[in-house]
Order: structure tokens, then sequence, then C-alpha cells
């Protein structure tokens, strides 16, 4: 006898997918953004689930639905970034990854694989901290534990 399969709404259903349109449209305004087209089809990249896309990953993602070019990536990753809608990683000048998890946590980076993974913020323990410069106020630390396949 066959087994009754699941009915679960895929990704790609038109209905699911303007409603992701829809949810995303209210993410952007709610980081005071203007939701355009190309900036709602690079959230809707971006938070399709928690994870770490460099500029050109995203870019190469866009492009499989649309023609979105290269600068307006950029502008939009930087505009999401400052605005706190993603985070972004900066792992060396070259290595930038935008990462969907706002929450504070930390990462290791594979420098091997070039992947970055979560570390959850209370896995470390920073107990000795300096004395902060004059006149200034700490608003965050994020670590990033570098290491290599063994
Ligand atoms: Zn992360």
């Amino acid at each position: 006898m066959k087994m009754k399969s699941h009915v679960s709404l895929s990704y790609n259903e038109p209905q699911a997918q303007s409603v992701v349109k829809e949810a995303m449209i209210k993410k952007l305004k709610s980081h005071n953004i203007t939701p355009t087209q190309q900036r709602v089809e690079i959230a809707t990249i971006l938070f399709e689930k928690p994870q770490h896309l460099s500029a050109e990953q995203v870019l190469s993602k866009v492009n499989g639905n649309a023609a979105v070019s290269k600068a307006t990536v950029y502008n939009t990753l930087g505009l999401f970034a400052r605005k706190g809608l993603v985070h972004e990683v900066v792992v060396d000048p070259s290595k930038v990854f935008y990462d969907s998890n706002v929450t504070k946590h930390h990462h290791f980076y594979n420098l091997d694989t070039g992947v970055l993974t979560d570390i959850e913020l209370d896995a470390i323990n920073l107990t000795a901290m300096p004395d902060l410069p004059m006149g200034t106020k700490s608003v965050g630390v994020d670590v990033i534990i570098r290491v290599r396949n063994a």
C-alpha cells in the first residue's frame, strides 16, 4: 500500500513565495529600508535560512532569478548591515560574510574550506578584559576562532 505523502508548502510554490515576499517587505520596512524589488530579492536569499553568505555568493544566487548588478548587490548588503538587518562578519578585508543571524554570537572560520560556523555566545567565556580607552563604551565583542583541517 502506498503511503499518502505529506502536503507541505514548498518554497517555490507561488503562494508560499508571496507569503515570503510579504514577510521580507515587512522586515525591510521595520528597519527603515525602502523595499525595492531588488532589496526584497536579496533579503529573501539571505533569510531563506540561518546562514553566512559572501557578496559573491549572494550575487550568484540572485542572478539565478533576475539580473542584478554587482554594485547593487554590494550596496544593498552594505545598507542592510548599516541598518542592522544583517550582521557583517569581517574575517579579513577580502572575506566579508553577511550573517542572517543578528543575535550575538561568535564564529569558527575554517581556513581550508572557507566556511564560517556559529559558536553560541555562552560557549566563550571572556573573563579578562582590558580597561576601555577613556571616553568609550563597549558595544560588543566578536570572536573568530580560525581553524584548519587536522
Ligand atoms: Zn553567524
